[in-house]
């Protein structure tokens, strides 16, 4: 070993599903019976091994164990201590049980088993502003802990360690932990009370890793950066005291944060009894003077210059000038150069990427290009330290630098970035493009006249089923198999079909079925400039599901219309209003790798003019009825609650700005997923759609609480029946659920619909359900 200080590299979690999807294929195929679970557990360990390989043979020092699950990592936490709700305890340990957990079951409890069993999955929630969903723990007050005999982070360390390669075991904070959990039930309880029940088995982990021969310990505790309060920064004290008291004198911890800055939390985390600190450097560069200023002497502490969230390049110049200042103040071995969260949110490698356009492709870097990344930066640093050979040469690094240089210099001037007709549009944006020029109140009577719409107006949210036809059609098309002609045949078959049965059930506003569509971003992207897609970009979206974003590097445009056939078409089939479908500009934002050279905000308003565009010309076209829907816009909420009025403020005037420009006879409607409007009930006013239809059947009242208490103005149609469940709902209950709006909400301004698009559901179901819908309004019309 050296004995120069030198600086060493991390990775805070490498990406676990394998460069081809294989993790994926095993799990799935474990769950369909076709793969059995020894095949799984092979597969799986030769994943590990081949990901912990190949981050040494890129020279990482730090290389991150315990990151690796068959489902969710907080879902692991909660099994491996064994907090494992009533309703699945009957159901055999081990892989079963876990999988219920995370999917639920219906079903033998077990393969072969006698028992049949019926549990709902747990619960999936979005790990914090990523979309990445975890598993929310369910803690009740009677809640006790009890660590499993064979926790797998100790496993996967002596698995790595027989490899020949020591780790940094990953592990989520105890704080964290509770605090990403949920209380089981309907009581107030908060799960982080249960911290000294939870404390002696985190212990007791730690001591076997100590034993196992770890060292260094990363510790996630990424709610240090948020919102604090009395109680959690007593917990932070108390739990690191306690882990501190018992800690084995060969571990270091080192606390990570991520996505938020903590330089404002310093007071407190340098109290801390830990070794060392982690920081995200790429959202909070900002923080790290304050975080100097601050850190204990003897910390190490770690810069996270790389991106782990996103495919852009890391500019090295940048990075370097950021470690100066801590260089400056701390020796380099009481440094580290890493990713600035877990490489999970990045998809692999650009190897696969054959087919991306290589002026775009230079500018991108995704997980193991991000290593190689590390490597130079750490180089950089340390062969001027150095006496000793190091893995790389002088040489290597000059020209990784100069390559690096030459890179951004040209994005930042490519033509395909820089559109200059788009920043001239932008420049020109006036506060009246986001503000309908008459107020709802008076533009709702003459929409109600100009569509001829009948009291409890019917529609639907967009897509209907996507058969296994359609969904085959589309792959032999892009095979090649089918030629664009035929396949268009087929999408305008597919959608007079569509037409025709919404007129036999007798609904009043129609839509096209959205056939042509794989995806509500990718459709858009596609036909967008300013876009490119990869051909491998997966990531982890939740469990074995990956999503590919697409990316946007450069201004946005449209050059030619994208929807407006398709709706002109539609229309031509019918004499009943037919709605034009966009995807709304921050939904489009937050689904999308997104541009790091300029704001969210901009990016934002670009994609909200080329959607006006698309309205402007729907309009014209003689559509009068367009939906955009927002899924997104509540997710893109900020982690600290003092930034999200400027989030709502610049997001929702994107909506404006994409919806705004039409005549008082257009009808603007909106769509959303979810009903938690609670807290951001005034932007959802101010959006002024004139119909918003939302998430509402499955959750009890929440929302009409929330249009109650704020009074909303415009139509509204809160879904009366879940489109998640293969169920046909009765006329009975929607009418029950309908009478239960109308204690909250004027009947006149109430419009019928399920709660999202249909196309994961088959047909039979949709027209049962829909003629139901129906129904419900012909009762309700006979009785207003
Ligand atoms: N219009 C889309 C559909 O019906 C909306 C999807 C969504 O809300 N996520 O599929
Ligand atoms: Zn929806």
């Amino acid at each position: 070993m050296s004995a120069a200080a030198t600086l060493k590299s991390s990775v805070l979690g490498y990406p676990r599903v394998g460069n081809q999807r294989q993790l994926k294929k095993l799990i799935e195929g474990f769950w369909a019976g076709k793969v059995d679970e020894s095949a799984l557990v092979d597969g799986a360990r030769a994943l590990r091994t081949q990901h912990w390989q190949l981050q040494r043979s890129q020279g990482i020092d730090l290389i991150p164990s315990g990151d690796f699950t068959l489902y969710d990592l907080v879902l692991d936490t909660s099994y491996n201590f064994g907090a494992i709700p009533t309703r699945y305890q009957t159901i055999p340990a081990g892989l079963p049980q876990y999988f219920a957990m995370a999917r639920g079951l219906q079903g033998a409890a077990a393969k072969g088993a006698d028992q049949i069993v019926d549990v709902p999955a747990m619960e999936m929630k979005k790990w914090f502003d990523t979309n990445y969903h975890y598993i929310v723990p369910e803690l009740g007050p009677e809640q006790t802990f009890q660590l499993t005999a064979e926790p797998s982070l100790v496993a996967h360390f002596k698995e790595a360690k027989a490899l020949g390669i020591h780790t940094k075991p990953v592990l989520i904070g105890p704080v964290s932990f509770l605090l990403l959990a949920k209380a089981s039930g309907e009581s107030d309880f908060q799960p982080l009370e249960l911290l000294p029940r939870l404390l002696p088995e985190y212990r007791k982990l730690l001591a076997q890793l100590a034993e196992a021969g770890a060292t260094w310990i990363q510790v996630d505790e990424p709610h240090l950066g948020l919102d604090s309060t009395p109680a959690t920064e007593a917990a932070y004290k108390s739990a690191y005291q306690y882990l501190a008291d018992g800690l084995s004198p060969s571990l270091r911890l080192l606390l990570t944060t991520y996505f938020e800055r903590v330089d404002d939390r310093m007071a407190l985390i340098s109290k801390l009894p830990v070794h060392g600190l982690h920081l995200d450097l790429v959202r909070h560069p900002q923080q790290l003077p304050g975080v100097l200023d601050q850190l204990p002497a003897d910390w190490v502490l770690s810069l996270g210059v790389v991106n782990g969230r996103n495919i852009w390049k890391t500019e090295f110049a940048t990075a370097i000038d950021l470690i100066n200042q801590a260089t400056n103040r701390k020796p380099l071995n009481q440094l580290v150069l890493a990713t600035s969260c877990s490489l999970l949110h990045s998809p692999y490698s650009l190897e696969f990427e054959t087919k991306l356009d290589s002026e775009i492709k230079d500018w991108l870097a995704f997980a193991n290009e991000k290593l190689g990344e590390l490597a130079t930066l750490t180089a950089v640093f340390n062969i001027q330290q150095s006496a000793e050979p190091q893995p790389k040469r002088q040489s290597e690094v000059d020209a990784a630098l100069e390559a690096n240089k030459r890179s951004f210099a040209a994005r930042r001037t490519s033509a395909r970035v820089v559109n200059p007709q788009v920043q001239d549009r932008l420049a020109k944006v006036q506060p009246d493009m986001v503000v309908r020029p008459t107020p709802f109140a008076e533009r709702y009577p003459k929409q109600k006249a100009h569509q001829k719409l009948p009291l409890f107006p019917t529609t639907t949210i967009g897509s209907f089923p996507q058969t296994k036809e359609v969904r085959q059609a589309r792959l032999k098309f892009k095979k090649g198999e089918l030629s664009a002609e035929d396949y268009r045949q087929f999408l305008l078959k597919e959608t007079e079909r569509c037409v025709r049965i919404q007129e036999d059930i007798g609904i009043d506003v129609l839509v096209h079925g959205e056939f042509e569509r794989n995806d509500m971003v990718e459709y858009f992207g596609e036909k967008l400039r300013g876009y490119v897609f990869t051909q491998n970009g997966w990531v982890a979206s939740y469990g074995t599901r990956c999503v590919k974003p697409p990316v946007i590097y450069g201004d946005i445009d449209r050059p030619n219309p994208m929807t407006v056939d398709w709706s002109v078409y539609a229309q031509s089939l019918t004499t009943k209003p037919m709605k034009g479908m966009l995807t709304g500009p921050v939904t489009c934002l937050q689904w999308s790798f997104v541009r790091d050279d300029q704001p969210r905000r901009v990016t934002a308003q670009q994609l909200a003019l080329a959607i006006r565009d698309e309205v402007d010309d729907l309009e014209k076209a003689g559509i009068s009825t367009i939906q955009i829907d927002e899924p997104a816009i509540r997710e893109g909420l900020p982690l600290r609650r003092t930034e999200w009025e400027a989030y709502l403020k610049w997001a929702v005037d994107a909506f404006l700005l994409s919806s705004c420009s039409v005549q008082d006879t257009t009808q603007i409607h909106t769509h959303m997923c979810y009903s938690d409007f609670n807290d951001i009930f005034p932007a959802i006013q101010r959006m002024d759609a004139d119909v918003i239809t939302i998430e509402n059947s499955r959750s009890d009242l929440k929302l009409l609480r929330a249009f109650d208490r704020y009074g909303y103005h415009n139509a509204s149609g809160p879904g009366l029946y879940d489109i998640h469940s293969p169920r046909v709902p009765t006329v009975e209950e929607m009418n029950e659920r309908l009478a239960a709006l109308l204690n909250y909400l004027p009947f006149q301004l109430i419009w019928l619909n399920p709660d999202c698009g249909l196309k994961t559901r088959d047909w039979a179901e949709v027209e049962a359900s829909l003629r139901n819908l129906t129904a419900t309004a012909g009762e309700f019309r006979r009785r207003y």
